[in-house]
Protein backbone atom coordinates (compact mmCIF):
# COMPACT_ATOMS: atom_id res chain seq x y z
CA UNK A 1 0.00 0.00 0.00
CA UNK A 2 1.66 3.62 -1.06
CA UNK A 3 1.22 5.53 2.43
CA UNK A 4 -1.70 8.33 2.16
CA UNK A 5 -1.21 10.99 4.74
CA UNK A 6 -4.92 11.73 4.17
CA UNK A 7 -5.93 8.44 4.91
CA UNK A 8 -3.92 8.08 8.03
CA UNK A 9 -4.89 11.33 9.44
CA UNK A 10 -8.80 9.76 8.85
CA UNK A 11 -7.93 6.73 10.62
CA UNK A 12 -7.33 9.14 13.81
CA UNK A 13 -10.28 10.63 14.92
CA UNK A 14 -8.76 12.76 17.71
CA UNK A 15 -6.81 14.82 14.98
CA UNK A 16 -9.89 16.81 13.63
CA UNK A 17 -10.02 18.67 17.19
CA UNK A 18 -9.16 21.86 18.26
CA UNK A 19 -7.41 22.95 20.95
CA UNK A 20 -7.90 26.93 22.58
CA UNK A 21 -9.84 27.69 19.44
CA UNK A 22 -7.24 26.38 17.20
CA UNK A 23 -6.68 22.82 15.07
CA UNK A 24 -4.39 20.61 16.85
CA UNK A 25 -0.99 20.01 16.04
CA UNK A 26 -0.28 16.93 18.31
CA UNK A 27 3.17 16.73 18.74
CA UNK A 28 4.03 14.80 21.46
CA UNK A 29 3.59 11.41 20.12
CA UNK A 30 6.85 10.12 21.52
CA UNK A 31 5.61 10.47 24.85
CA UNK A 32 2.38 8.92 24.05
CA UNK A 33 1.04 8.33 20.43
CA UNK A 34 -2.99 8.67 19.54
CA UNK A 35 -4.80 5.68 18.79
CA UNK A 36 -6.50 4.94 15.19
CA UNK A 37 -10.05 3.59 14.92
CA UNK A 38 -8.70 0.26 14.60
CA UNK A 39 -7.37 0.03 18.06
CA UNK A 40 -10.73 2.12 19.69
CA UNK A 41 -12.76 -0.13 18.12
CA UNK A 42 -11.13 -3.74 19.10
CA UNK A 43 -11.21 -2.89 22.64
CA UNK A 44 -14.86 -1.93 22.12
CA UNK A 45 -15.32 -5.42 20.15
CA UNK A 46 -14.01 -7.56 22.84
CA UNK A 47 -16.25 -5.52 25.49
CA UNK A 48 -18.96 -5.63 23.24
CA UNK A 49 -18.90 -9.01 22.17
CA UNK A 50 -15.73 -11.19 23.09
CA UNK A 51 -14.61 -10.10 27.27
CA UNK A 52 -14.05 -12.89 29.65
CA UNK A 53 -11.36 -13.55 31.93
CA UNK A 54 -8.71 -15.79 29.94
CA UNK A 55 -7.12 -19.15 30.57
CA UNK A 56 -8.98 -20.26 33.63
CA UNK A 57 -12.42 -20.54 31.65
CA UNK A 58 -14.29 -23.73 30.38
CA UNK A 59 -17.06 -21.88 28.55
CA UNK A 60 -16.97 -20.42 25.14
CA UNK A 61 -16.10 -16.94 26.06
CA UNK A 62 -13.47 -17.47 28.19
CA UNK A 63 -11.90 -19.58 25.49
CA UNK A 64 -12.50 -17.54 22.81
CA UNK A 65 -10.66 -14.44 24.86
CA UNK A 66 -8.05 -16.53 25.53
CA UNK A 67 -7.34 -17.44 21.68
CA UNK A 68 -7.65 -13.82 20.74
CA UNK A 69 -4.84 -12.72 23.75
CA UNK A 70 -2.66 -15.77 22.46
CA UNK A 71 -2.82 -14.90 18.64
CA UNK A 72 -1.52 -11.54 20.00
CA UNK A 73 1.19 -13.19 21.70
CA UNK A 74 1.67 -14.73 18.02
CA UNK A 75 1.67 -11.34 16.26
CA UNK A 76 3.88 -9.92 18.35
CA UNK A 77 6.51 -12.19 17.72
CA UNK A 78 5.86 -11.65 13.93
CA UNK A 79 6.21 -8.43 14.18
CA UNK A 80 9.49 -8.07 15.97
CA UNK A 81 10.69 -11.48 13.96
CA UNK A 82 10.65 -13.57 17.29
CA UNK A 83 11.41 -16.92 16.74
CA UNK A 84 8.55 -18.10 18.77
CA UNK A 85 5.74 -17.05 20.52
CA UNK A 86 6.92 -18.22 24.06
CA UNK A 87 9.43 -16.09 24.08
CA UNK A 88 6.79 -12.81 24.38
CA UNK A 89 6.23 -12.10 27.77
CA UNK A 90 2.83 -9.41 28.09
CA UNK A 91 4.02 -6.30 30.72
CA UNK A 92 2.81 -3.32 31.11
CA UNK A 93 4.48 -1.36 29.43
CA UNK A 94 8.73 -0.59 28.63
CA UNK A 95 9.48 0.09 32.34
CA UNK A 96 7.70 -2.93 33.80
CA UNK A 97 9.68 -5.42 31.24
CA UNK A 98 13.28 -3.67 32.02
CA UNK A 99 12.06 -4.20 35.93
CA UNK A 100 11.11 -7.75 35.07
CA UNK A 101 14.26 -8.16 33.61
CA UNK A 102 16.20 -6.40 35.98
CA UNK A 103 14.60 -8.05 39.47
CA UNK A 104 14.10 -11.93 37.79
CA UNK A 105 17.38 -12.27 35.76
CA UNK A 106 19.38 -9.18 37.38
CA UNK A 107 19.26 -11.36 40.67
CA UNK A 108 20.24 -14.54 39.50
CA UNK A 109 23.08 -13.52 37.64
CA UNK A 110 24.78 -10.74 38.72
CA UNK A 111 26.51 -10.67 41.98
CA UNK A 112 28.64 -8.57 44.22
CA UNK A 113 31.87 -7.38 41.69
CA UNK A 114 30.01 -7.75 38.71
CA UNK A 115 28.87 -4.75 36.85
CA UNK A 116 26.38 -3.82 33.86
CA UNK A 117 26.89 -1.09 31.34
CA UNK A 118 24.17 1.68 30.12
CA UNK A 119 24.55 5.01 28.17
CA UNK A 120 24.05 8.65 29.41
CA UNK A 121 20.65 8.89 26.70
CA UNK A 122 19.33 6.28 28.52
CA UNK A 123 15.39 7.26 29.79
CA UNK A 124 15.04 6.53 33.50
CA UNK A 125 12.84 3.67 33.08
CA UNK A 126 16.66 2.20 31.57
CA UNK A 127 18.71 3.68 34.31
CA UNK A 128 17.26 3.39 37.47
CA UNK A 129 15.79 -0.76 37.74
CA UNK A 130 19.79 -1.10 37.63
CA UNK A 131 20.79 1.35 39.94
CA UNK A 132 18.47 -0.68 42.25
CA UNK A 133 19.90 -3.97 41.15
CA UNK A 134 23.53 -3.13 41.88
CA UNK A 135 22.78 -1.57 45.19
CA UNK A 136 20.90 -4.96 46.08
CA UNK A 137 23.48 -6.59 44.65
CA UNK A 138 26.69 -5.03 44.83
CA UNK A 139 27.45 -4.23 41.19
CA UNK A 140 28.59 -1.20 39.70
CA UNK A 141 26.78 0.58 36.79
CA UNK A 142 29.37 1.84 34.42
CA UNK A 143 27.85 4.70 31.53
CA UNK A 144 29.12 5.20 27.90
CA UNK A 145 29.73 8.76 27.34
CA UNK A 146 28.21 11.07 24.78
CA UNK A 147 29.60 13.14 22.47
CA UNK A 148 28.27 16.83 22.58
CA UNK A 149 26.27 16.10 19.27
CA UNK A 150 24.08 13.49 21.00
CA UNK A 151 25.56 10.46 19.54
CA UNK A 152 27.49 7.78 21.78
CA UNK A 153 31.71 7.84 22.48
CA UNK A 154 30.66 4.33 20.44
CA UNK A 155 34.75 3.09 21.01
CA UNK A 156 34.33 3.63 24.56
CA UNK A 157 32.01 0.62 24.76
CA UNK A 158 35.40 -2.29 24.40
CA UNK A 159 37.12 -0.63 27.81
CA UNK A 160 33.93 -0.56 29.62
CA UNK A 161 33.60 -4.30 29.20
CA UNK A 162 35.47 -6.84 31.54
CA UNK A 163 35.40 -10.15 32.02
CA UNK A 164 32.61 -9.24 35.14
CA UNK A 165 29.90 -7.35 32.18
CA UNK A 166 26.99 -9.08 32.56
CA UNK A 167 25.09 -6.77 30.62
CA UNK A 168 24.36 -3.76 28.62
CA UNK A 169 21.67 -2.13 28.54
CA UNK A 170 20.51 0.88 26.17
CA UNK A 171 18.36 2.23 24.34
CA UNK A 172 17.73 2.15 20.28
CA UNK A 173 16.69 5.25 19.62
CA UNK A 174 17.17 7.81 22.44
CA UNK A 175 13.45 9.93 23.33
CA UNK A 176 14.99 12.95 23.49
CA UNK A 177 17.63 13.58 21.03
CA UNK A 178 16.44 11.16 18.39
CA UNK A 179 19.92 9.52 18.13
CA UNK A 180 19.79 6.07 16.40
CA UNK A 181 22.21 4.11 17.72
CA UNK A 182 24.56 1.53 16.34
CA UNK A 183 23.07 -1.54 18.31
CA UNK A 184 23.12 -3.55 16.10
CA UNK A 185 27.45 -3.42 15.85
CA UNK A 186 27.11 -2.74 19.79
CA UNK A 187 25.38 -6.28 20.71
CA UNK A 188 27.31 -7.86 18.52
CA UNK A 189 30.48 -6.86 20.81
CA UNK A 190 28.92 -6.85 23.21
CA UNK A 191 27.92 -10.84 22.57
CA UNK A 192 31.09 -11.80 21.63
CA UNK A 193 32.23 -11.14 25.08
CA UNK A 194 29.68 -12.88 26.85
CA UNK A 195 27.70 -10.12 27.90
CA UNK A 196 23.93 -9.86 27.30
CA UNK A 197 22.26 -7.11 25.86
CA UNK A 198 18.85 -5.86 26.58
CA UNK A 199 17.40 -3.24 23.82
CA UNK A 200 15.34 -0.19 25.07
CA UNK A 201 12.96 -0.06 21.86
CA UNK A 202 10.57 2.27 23.68
CA UNK A 203 11.18 5.00 20.68
CA UNK A 204 12.55 2.77 17.69
CA UNK A 205 9.23 0.12 17.38
CA UNK A 206 7.10 2.59 15.71
CA UNK A 207 9.72 4.01 13.32
CA UNK A 208 11.06 1.38 11.70
CA UNK A 209 10.88 -2.13 11.45
CA UNK A 210 12.40 -4.30 14.27
CA UNK A 211 14.24 -7.70 14.16
CA UNK A 212 15.67 -9.24 17.22
CA UNK A 213 16.87 -11.99 15.59
CA UNK A 214 18.95 -9.94 13.00
CA UNK A 215 19.96 -7.53 16.09
CA UNK A 216 20.32 -10.92 18.20
CA UNK A 217 20.04 -8.48 21.37
CA UNK A 218 18.97 -11.22 24.33
CA UNK A 219 16.13 -8.61 25.56
CA UNK A 220 14.00 -6.51 23.78
CA UNK A 221 11.28 -4.20 25.27
CA UNK A 222 8.21 -1.90 24.36
CA UNK A 223 5.39 -0.37 25.11
CA UNK A 224 2.28 -0.26 23.04
CA UNK A 225 1.29 3.04 24.22
CA UNK A 226 3.95 4.80 21.80
CA UNK A 227 2.91 2.60 19.13
CA UNK A 228 -0.40 3.45 18.31
CA UNK A 229 -1.79 0.86 21.04
CA UNK A 230 -3.49 1.24 24.01
CA UNK A 231 -1.52 2.17 27.77
CA UNK A 232 -1.15 -0.17 30.48
CA UNK A 233 0.77 -2.57 27.94
CA UNK A 234 3.63 -3.36 26.69
CA UNK A 235 5.98 -6.60 25.21
CA UNK A 236 9.06 -8.15 26.78
CA UNK A 237 10.92 -10.37 24.40
CA UNK A 238 13.78 -12.65 25.91
CA UNK A 239 15.50 -15.36 23.93
CA UNK A 240 13.80 -18.53 25.15
CA UNK A 241 16.84 -20.54 26.37
CA UNK A 242 17.13 -17.50 28.75
CA UNK A 243 13.60 -16.65 29.51
CA UNK A 244 13.26 -20.56 30.39
CA UNK A 245 15.58 -20.32 33.00
CA UNK A 246 14.82 -16.87 34.72
CA UNK A 247 12.71 -17.64 37.79
CA UNK A 248 9.29 -16.47 38.62
CA UNK A 249 9.09 -12.56 39.55
CA UNK A 250 5.43 -12.06 40.20
CA UNK A 251 3.27 -14.76 42.80
CA UNK A 252 -0.53 -15.40 41.85
CA UNK A 253 -2.41 -17.09 39.57
CA UNK A 254 -1.53 -17.80 36.43
CA UNK A 255 1.28 -18.31 36.97
CA UNK A 256 1.87 -21.93 38.58
CA UNK A 257 1.62 -25.10 38.01
CA UNK A 258 0.65 -26.78 41.54
CA UNK A 259 0.24 -24.80 45.03
CA UNK A 260 0.34 -26.71 47.63
CA UNK A 261 0.83 -25.01 51.83
CA UNK A 262 1.91 -28.33 52.51
CA UNK A 263 4.35 -28.58 49.39
CA UNK A 264 4.91 -25.84 48.03
CA UNK A 265 4.36 -24.33 44.55
CA UNK A 266 5.66 -25.16 41.41
CA UNK A 267 5.36 -22.98 38.39
CA UNK A 268 4.17 -22.92 35.34
CA UNK A 269 6.38 -22.73 31.63
CA UNK A 270 7.34 -19.98 30.28
CA UNK A 271 6.26 -16.88 29.04
CA UNK A 272 3.03 -17.17 31.31
CA UNK A 273 5.74 -17.71 34.33
CA UNK A 274 5.71 -14.17 33.96
CA UNK A 275 1.78 -13.04 33.91
CA UNK A 276 0.51 -13.79 37.47
CA UNK A 277 -2.84 -12.24 37.60
CA UNK A 278 -5.95 -11.56 35.52
CA UNK A 279 -4.44 -10.02 32.31
CA UNK A 280 -4.86 -6.55 30.53
CA UNK A 281 -7.00 -8.76 28.19
CA UNK A 282 -8.42 -5.47 26.26
CA UNK A 283 -4.75 -3.86 25.91
CA UNK A 284 -3.92 -7.11 24.02
CA UNK A 285 -6.25 -6.76 21.90
CA UNK A 286 -5.54 -2.94 21.29
CA UNK A 287 -1.85 -3.93 20.93
CA UNK A 288 -2.58 -6.44 18.83
CA UNK A 289 -4.50 -4.18 16.47
CA UNK A 290 -2.13 -1.33 16.45
CA UNK A 291 0.25 -3.40 15.28
CA UNK A 292 -2.34 -5.14 12.63
CA UNK A 293 -2.33 -1.07 11.62
CA UNK A 294 1.35 0.02 11.66
CA UNK A 295 2.34 -3.05 9.22
CA UNK A 296 -1.26 -2.50 6.74
CA UNK A 297 0.06 1.24 6.19
CA UNK A 298 3.93 -0.48 6.02
CA UNK A 299 7.00 0.49 7.99
CA UNK A 300 9.00 1.32 5.53
CA UNK A 301 6.18 3.14 3.98
CA UNK A 302 5.99 5.04 7.40
CA UNK A 303 9.76 5.24 7.80
CA UNK A 304 9.95 6.97 4.78
CA UNK A 305 7.55 9.68 5.10
CA UNK A 306 8.64 10.21 8.62
CA UNK A 307 12.55 10.51 7.34
CA UNK A 308 11.62 13.31 4.73
CA UNK A 309 8.94 14.99 7.72
CA UNK A 310 11.97 15.05 9.57
CA UNK A 311 14.41 17.04 7.13
CA UNK A 312 11.44 19.12 6.47
CA UNK A 313 11.80 20.24 9.85
CA UNK A 314 15.09 20.63 10.83
CA UNK A 315 15.64 22.88 8.08
CA UNK A 316 12.58 24.31 8.63
CA UNK A 317 13.32 25.10 12.15
CA UNK A 318 16.75 26.97 11.14
CA UNK A 319 14.55 29.95 10.27
CA UNK A 320 14.04 30.25 13.81
CA UNK A 321 16.05 33.21 15.76
CA UNK A 322 17.79 32.00 19.20
CA UNK A 323 16.84 28.27 18.60
CA UNK A 324 19.11 25.88 20.35
CA UNK A 325 18.64 22.40 18.99
CA UNK A 326 19.76 19.30 20.72
CA UNK A 327 20.87 16.00 19.37
CA UNK A 328 22.34 15.06 15.67
CA UNK A 329 21.44 15.98 12.40
CA UNK A 330 20.46 12.39 11.20
CA UNK A 331 17.61 11.17 14.13
CA UNK A 332 14.77 9.89 14.39
CA UNK A 333 11.51 10.82 16.04
CA UNK A 334 11.92 13.56 18.18
CA UNK A 335 13.91 17.31 18.19
CA UNK A 336 14.37 18.62 21.67
CA UNK A 337 14.76 22.52 21.87
CA UNK A 338 15.30 25.53 23.75
CA UNK A 339 14.44 29.46 22.56
CA UNK A 340 16.80 31.57 23.79
CA UNK A 341 17.10 31.51 27.65
CA UNK A 342 13.28 30.68 28.23
CA UNK A 343 12.18 28.18 30.15
CA UNK A 344 10.54 25.31 28.47
CA UNK A 345 7.53 25.43 30.28
CA UNK A 346 7.04 28.91 29.46
CA UNK A 347 7.89 28.40 25.49
CA UNK A 348 5.39 24.76 25.94
CA UNK A 349 2.53 27.15 27.02
CA UNK A 350 2.76 29.64 24.53
CA UNK A 351 2.65 26.78 21.88
CA UNK A 352 -0.30 25.28 23.43
CA UNK A 353 -2.27 28.78 23.26
CA UNK A 354 -1.30 27.93 19.57
CA UNK A 355 -3.21 24.22 19.69
CA UNK A 356 0.50 23.01 19.28
CA UNK A 357 1.33 20.01 21.82
CA UNK A 358 5.01 19.91 22.44
CA UNK A 359 6.39 17.78 25.69
CA UNK A 360 8.55 20.19 28.36
CA UNK A 361 10.78 19.46 31.01
CA UNK A 362 13.16 16.55 31.96
CA UNK A 363 12.23 14.01 29.49
CA UNK A 364 12.70 11.57 31.69
CA UNK A 365 16.59 11.99 31.58
CA UNK A 366 17.55 13.75 34.12
CA UNK A 367 21.59 12.98 33.32
CA UNK A 368 20.77 14.24 29.59
CA UNK A 369 19.84 17.81 30.93
CA UNK A 370 23.30 17.73 33.66
CA UNK A 371 25.06 16.97 30.41
CA UNK A 372 23.62 19.82 28.37
CA UNK A 373 23.57 22.02 31.59
CA UNK A 374 19.97 22.91 31.00
CA UNK A 375 16.93 22.37 33.54
CA UNK A 376 14.35 21.57 30.67
CA UNK A 377 13.88 21.38 27.04
CA UNK A 378 10.96 21.62 24.35
CA UNK A 379 10.58 18.50 22.66
CA UNK A 380 8.01 18.29 19.22
CA UNK A 381 7.76 14.34 17.92
CA UNK A 382 6.81 13.57 14.89
CA UNK A 383 4.79 10.44 14.27
CA UNK A 384 3.17 9.17 10.95
CA UNK A 385 0.30 11.50 10.92
CA UNK A 386 2.05 14.60 11.43
CA UNK A 387 2.46 17.02 8.35
CA UNK A 388 4.68 20.03 6.91
CA UNK A 389 1.86 22.06 7.75
CA UNK A 390 2.04 21.30 11.78
CA UNK A 391 5.90 22.28 11.60
CA UNK A 392 5.45 24.94 9.27
CA UNK A 393 2.77 26.48 12.64
CA UNK A 394 5.56 25.42 14.94
CA UNK A 395 7.88 27.43 13.19
CA UNK A 396 5.88 30.20 12.93
CA UNK A 397 4.41 29.62 16.64
CA UNK A 398 8.33 30.03 18.28
CA UNK A 399 8.99 33.16 15.56
CA UNK A 400 5.91 34.98 17.25
CA UNK A 401 7.11 33.71 20.77
CA UNK A 402 10.60 35.14 19.79
CA UNK A 403 9.32 38.31 18.98
CA UNK A 404 6.85 38.47 22.10
CA UNK A 405 9.53 37.51 24.89
CA UNK A 406 11.91 38.74 23.28
N1 LIG B 1 12.37 4.16 27.43
C1 LIG B 1 12.22 5.17 26.56
C2 LIG B 1 13.32 5.44 25.57
C3 LIG B 1 11.06 5.93 26.57
O1 LIG B 1 10.91 6.94 25.72
C4 LIG B 1 10.04 5.63 27.51
C5 LIG B 1 8.75 6.43 27.58
N2 LIG B 1 8.93 7.81 27.61
C6 LIG B 1 10.25 4.57 28.40
C7 LIG B 1 11.41 3.86 28.33
C8 LIG B 1 9.22 4.19 29.43
O2 LIG B 1 8.08 3.73 28.80
P1 LIG B 1 6.73 3.48 29.63
O3 LIG B 1 6.49 4.75 30.41
O4 LIG B 1 5.69 3.26 28.59
O5 LIG B 1 6.95 2.31 30.50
Amino acid sequence: MSFSIEQVRADFPILTREVNGQPLAYLDSAASAQKPLAVIEAEADLYRHGYAAVHRGIHTLSAEATERMENVRAGVAQFINARSAEEIVFVRGTTEGINLVASSWGNQAVAAGDNLIISAMEHHANIVPWQMLCERVGAELRVIPLNQDGTLQRERLASLIDDRTRLLAMTQVSNVLGTENPVREMIAEARAAGVKVLVDGAQAVMHHAVDVQALDCDFYVFSGHKIYGPTGIGVLYARQDILQAMPPWEGGGSMIATVSLSEGTTYTGAPWRFEAGTPNTAGIIGLGAALDYVSRVGLDEIEQYETTLMRYALRELQAVPDLTLYGPGDRRGVIAFNLGQHHAYDVGSFLDNYGIAVRTGHHCAMPLMEFYQVPAMCRASLAMYNTEEEVDRLVAGLIRIHRLLG
